[in-house]
């Protein structure tokens, strides 16, 4: 992965071989000839599409187990928390209307709000949340490179619903990589799909967004390309005020011109890369707009959040559904052991063991990513020469870089079966 500033001189390249070093995003993946060959990679690209078929395959075996029931398509109408009676903590009653509109009603002890920003469960059981707009607006779109002139002939780049259409760029020879780079006004990032297919997010302000949608294709393809070419160079020394003395300013150049250098030589040792060309957009430009949002509960009596019900964040990291996977991973284990110990799993105190051991780590996210977006908001040249010699500062100390990566990857984040 590589990641820069548009016309900066700093950037950071992560590699998967490097990360190696602390034993991290190992794979086995089968050779033409069935051999088991070790593949390191930093991450996995999977459309929305392929994971939702796997969750549907696994969710329809499970009730062909007699295990689960399966209602959908559905749209949950109403939720209400049943206190009248004895129970003051009463069960969760659900209303939801079928495809044919026929109303259906279930209670249940325990409801998991997986139901996105927007979530009706937060919302019925009263859990606050806090957040702001970032003011940005992120145009998304599938498009391909140009490194493969039979792109024609290559499969549809729409997301297939079956799993074994998930060839991701993995499978290829060379290693897949994704790019990012920060612009004025957001970060704009190309994830490697698979073949020469690739994903683009490119947060913006709103105008520019709806401006860029409505481009003609090969005015968007232009603009995008200048964007992603754009590579590293030297930054013009920062301006000083008056009151300094010469002398001064003249020292404080020069340490500049030193600094800068040694950064770009040592990006450069690092192996900057231009990134690839884009020679098709392959679908519609779709556009989201950005906001951050916490509860400051994900629990309450009889419900639990778990992913953007809980927290959105800025996609800049791509970490968004990684922490929703983490929760809902924390929570089925905690409800695992609580049935193993005959406990009430839809209270309050039984249900904050969850929120205890995920709250910290999604916070920590949210602050890290809001530090980055305020980083790199900052338009005043000291800042621009901070963030690019911050930059390539990271990009030579490899044990730091492996460090990031860890935590990016999500190893030891809370989120694996362990006991909460
Ligand atoms: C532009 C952009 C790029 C992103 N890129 C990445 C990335 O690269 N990597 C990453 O990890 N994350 C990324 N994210 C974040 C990621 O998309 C979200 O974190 C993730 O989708 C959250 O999953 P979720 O299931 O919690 O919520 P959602 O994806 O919002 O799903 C909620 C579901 O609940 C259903 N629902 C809601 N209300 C009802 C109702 N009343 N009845 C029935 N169904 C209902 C909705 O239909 C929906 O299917 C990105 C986000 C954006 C905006």
């Amino acid at each position: 992965m590589q990641v820069w500033e548009g016309g900066g001189s700093g950037s950071i390249r992560f590699d998967a071989a490097k990360a190696k070093l602390m034993g991290l995003g190992s794979t086995r993946a089968e050779g033409s000839n069935g051999e088991g060959k070790e593949r390191k990679k930093l991450g996995t690209m999977a459309e929305n599409s392929t994971l939702q078929a796997a969750l549907f395959q696994c969710m329809t075996s499970l009730q062909a187990q007699g295990l689960l029931e399966v209602l959908c398509p559905v749209q949950v109408e109403a939720i209400a928390f049943d206190t009248s009676g004895t129970d003051p903590t009463g069960p969760a009653r659900v209303t939801w209307a079928g495809k044919d509109g026929v109303r259906s009603q279930l209670t249940t002890r325990l409801l998991v709000g997986a139901d996105g920003a927007a979530s009706r469960v937060k919302k019925a059981r009263g859990l606050p949340s806090w957040g702001w707009d970032y003011a940005q607006r992120a145009v998304v779109a599938t498009v391909s490179l140009d490194e493969q002139a039979d792109a024609a002939d290559a499969p549809s780049p729409r997301p297939s619903t079956t799993l074994s259409a998930n060839k991701s760029s993995h499978s290829n020879s060379s290693p897949a990589t994704a790019w990012q780079t920060f612009l004025p006004q957001g970060p704009l990032a190309l994830l490697p799909l698979w073949g020469p297919y690739h994903s683009i997010v490119w947060s913006t302000t709103p105008a520019e967004a709806d401006r860029l949608k409505a481009l003609p294709r090969e005015a968007f393809l232009a603009e995008l390309n200048a964007k992603l070419q754009c590579p590293i160079g030297l930054l013009d020394p920062p301006s000083f005020p008056s009151y300094v003395p010469q002398p001064l300013v003249k020292a404080l150049v020069g340490a500049h011109h030193l600094v800068e250098s040694v950064v770009v030589s040592a990006a450069l040792n690092q192996g900057f890369h231009v990134a690839p060309l884009v020679r098709d957009v392959c679908g519609p430009r779709l556009s989201f707009d950005l906001r951050a949002e916490h509860a400051s509960a994900y629990v309450g009596a009889r419900a639990a959040l778990v992913g953007d019900a809980a927290h959105t964040i800025h996609p800049m990291a791509g970490q968004g559904l990684n922490l929703g996977l983490a929760d809902a991973m924390a929570l089925s284990t905690l409800i695992e052991a609580g049935v193993v110990e005959g406990q009430d799993v839809g209270s309050p105190l039984f249900l904050r063991r969850y929120q205890n051991a995920r709250q910290a780590a999604n916070l920590g996210m949210l602050g890290g990513l809001t530090a980055l977006h305020g980083l790199f908001g900052r338009k005043e040249g000291s800042w621009r020469w901070l963030r690019n010699v911050g930059l390539g500062t990271l990009n030579a100390l490899d044990p730091v870089k492996a460090k990031m990566a860890e935590v990016a990857m999500g190893v030891n984040s809370g989120g694996g079966r362990q006991r909460v």
